[in-house]
C-alpha cells in the first residue's frame, strides 16, 4: 500500500515537472500585472478585464462553471460611499468643522439631532441596559488596546447603536500611532462595504458615524462630565452612496472518486489590486506579487488539475475587492456557490512579496491536520515549508482564507517564502515597483509546482481533514460540518 502511494506520488511529481510551463506562468503575470491593466482596482474596466481573462483561461483548460451556475462570474454587491462634502456638528456650545475637527466613517445626507449620551468605549458591556433611542452616542475610539485597529470597533459600535435606535455615533480620536492628517486622508476617500439591501435603498444606508479630533484629551474630559440633557445636532450634505456590482470568478473540476467528489477543495486568490495614484512618474501599482502571483498560480493549477483531477473536486475562486477589506471572499462565504459544508478545505495564495527562494511560507501551517502534506509537497521540489514568521502581524486574519475560516472551513495561505519583513519585501509591497519583470521565475515555477502538488495531495488524502484541536476556528468547523 505504501509503495502504491509513493508510486502515484512519484507520477504526480514527474508529470508536474513535465507539464508546468515556466513561459506560460510568466505570460499570465506579464498580462495580469501589465501597465495596461492599471492596477486592477475594484470597479474599474481593467478589473473586469482581469476577471474575463481568468474566466476565458478556465474555459480553455476545460474547467467548468460551478455545478448549477450558468457562468464563471458571481456578482458581488458593494456599496461605494463618498464622504460628505459639507457637514457641521454642534454639541452643547461646542462646534466642530468638517476635516479640521471631524471626519466621517459612514454617513448619509440630512439633519440629525438628539440628546448626547457618553458611553465610554461603547463596547457591548458599556451599552448594556442603556436607552439609546433617538440619541447621539459619544464614545472613545477602539477598545483601549493600543495595538488593535480602531475601525473594526467603529463598525461594531455603529451596528450596535443603530440597532438600539440611536441617530448618530461620534467617537473621540486621540492621535497616537496615526496622526490626524492620515485619518483625514483615509476617511475622505471612497469607501467600500458589502451591500445586502435592495437597489434604490442605498440613500438610507449610511449610518452617521463621525470621529472627532481630541488632540490633547480635553474633549474626553468634556464628554465625561457632560451635563444630562445636553443636545447635539449634526448636518450632512454632499454625501453619495452608490451600489456597484463587481465580479468574483468561480471555476470547478469534478473529482474522480464517486464518493469523495462530493467534497470540494477550494483554491482562492484575489485578483484585484489598488489601481493608480496621482503621483508623478510611475503611478501604476502593478501588483505582480500582490496578487499576480496568486492568479498565475491559480491558472497554472487549473490547467494541470483539469488534466489530472484528484479524487475530491476542486473549486477555484478568484476573489475581487480583497484590497477593500476581503469583500469578494466575504460575499462568497455569505452566498456560497458550492455549499460550504461540502467545502472541506481552502488553500489561498496572497503575497506582498518574498525574500527566501528556498522556502514556502504557509500562513496557518500548524492550524489544520494536513501540515505534513505541505512539507512533502515542498520537499518534492527542493523547497522547505515554514510557518508564518510574523505571527504578530496577524496575516492569517488579513487575507481571503479568513473568510472561509470564520465559517469553519479549514484554511491556510500557501505563499512564496518570506522569513522576515525586510527591504526586499517593503520595496515592492504596495508600490509601483511591484512589476512582473522583477520576479524570479525559476523560483516561482518551483513554488507553483509545490502548490499544485499540495492541492493534489489534499485532494487525494485519506486521513482526516480538519482544524488542529483548540484552534480559534475549530468551534465554527464543528458547527459547519455537524461534528461533535
Ligand atoms: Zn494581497
Amino acid at each position: 500500500m505504501i509503495g502504491m502511494i509513493s508510486a502515484s506520488a512519484q507520477k504526480t511529481v514527474k508529470s508536474l515537472n513535465a507539464e508546468i510551463d515556466q513561459q506560460e506562468l510568466k505570460s499570465h503575470l506579464y498580462f495580469i500585472a501589465s501597465d495596461e491593466m492599471r492596477g486592477r482596482n475594484t470597479g474599474t474596466v481593467e478589473n473586469e478585464i482581469a476577471a474575463r481573462y481568468i474566466a476565458t483561461r478556465f474555459s480553455s483548460y476545460g474547467v467548468q462553471p460551478a455545478p448549477g451556475a450558468d457562468s464563471y462570474f458571481q456578482q458581488v454587491s458593494l456599496m461605494k460611499a463618498v464622504s460628505p462634502q459639507r457637514a457641521s456638528l454642534t454639541v452643547g456650545d461646542k462646534e466642530f468643522a468638517l476635516e479640521d475637527d471631524m471626519v466621517f466613517y459612514t454617513a448619509k445626507n440630512g439633519s440629525f439631532s438628539g440628546e448626547v449620551i457618553y458611553v465610554g468605549y461603547g463596547l457591548e458591556d458599556d451599552l448594556e441596559g442603556l436607552d439609546l433611542a433617538g440619541k447621539i452616542v459619544a464614545a472613545k475610539t477602539g477598545n483601549g488596546n493600543p495595538s488593535e485597529r480602531l475601525t473594526p470597533y467603529t463598525i461594531q459600535k455603529q451596528q450596535a447603536v443603530e440597532k438600539a435606535g440611536a441617530v448618530a455615533l461620534i467617537e473621540l480620536f486621540k492621535p497616537g500611532r496615526y496622526p490626524w492628517q492620515l485619518i483625514k486622508y483615509y476617511f475622505s476617500g471612497e469607501k467600500y462595504s458589502l451591500y445586502e439591501g435592495a437597489e434604490g435603498d442605498e440613500e438610507e444606508a449610511g449610518f452617521p458615524s463621525a470621529w472627532l479630533l481630541d488632540q490633547d484629551g480635553s474633549l474626553l474630559s468634556y464628554f465625561e462630565s457632560l451635563e444630562e440633557g445636553t443636545t447635539a445636532s449634526m448636518n450632512i450634505a454632499g454625501q453619495g452612496n452608490k451600489v456597484i456590482k463587481v465580479p468574483n470568478v468561480v471555476g470547478y473540476i469534478e473529482g474522480t472518486d464517486p464518493k469523495l467528489k462530493e467534497e470540494v477543495i477550494m483554491i482562492t486568490a484575489h485578483f484585484d489590486h489598488v489601481g493608480v495614484s496621482e503621483v508623478e512618474g510611475d503611478s501604476i501599482w502593478n501588483g505582480a506579487r500582490d496578487n499576480g502571483i496568486g492568479v498565475a498560480n491559480m491558472l497554472t493549477a487549473a490547467e494541470y488539475l483539469a488534466n489530472h483531477p484528484p479524487k475530491r473536486s476542486i473549486a477555484f475562486l478568484a476573489c475581487n475587492a480583497e484590497e477593500k477589506g476581503l469583500l469578494g471572499s466575504r460575499w462568497y462565504a455569505a452566498h456560497p456557490v458550492i455549499p460550504l459544508e461540502k467545502t472541506v478545505y481552502d488553500l489561498n495564495t496572497d503575497t506582498g512579496g518574498y525574500n527566501d527562494v528556498s522556502k514556502v511560507t504557509v500562513v496557518g501551517f500548524n492550524r489544520t491536520s494536513v501540515t505534513d502534506l505541505f512539507t512533502k509537497a515542498s520537499e518534492a521540489f527542493g523547497l522547505e515549508a515554514i510557518d508564518d514568521p510574523l505571527p504578530e502581524e496577524n496575516y492569517y486574519d488579513r487575507s481571503d482564507n479568513v473568510s472561509f475560516a470564520a465559517k469553519g472551513v479549514p484554511a491556510v495561505s500557501f505563499d512564496p517564502g518570506y522569513t522576515e519583513m525586510n527591504e526586499e519585501i517593503t520595496k515592492y509591497y504596495h508600490q509601483p515597483a511591484d512589476e512582473p519583470q522583477t520576479l524570479d521565475y525559476d523560483y516561482l515555477t518551483k513554488y507553483s509546482k509545490a502548490y499544485i502538488y499540495a492541492v493534489s495531495l489534499i485532494g487525494n488524502y485519506d486521513g482526516e481533514i480538519f482544524w488542529t484541536e483548540g484552534d480559534k476556528y475549530e468551534p465554527a468547523g464543528k458547527e459547519l460540518y455537524g461534528r461533535d
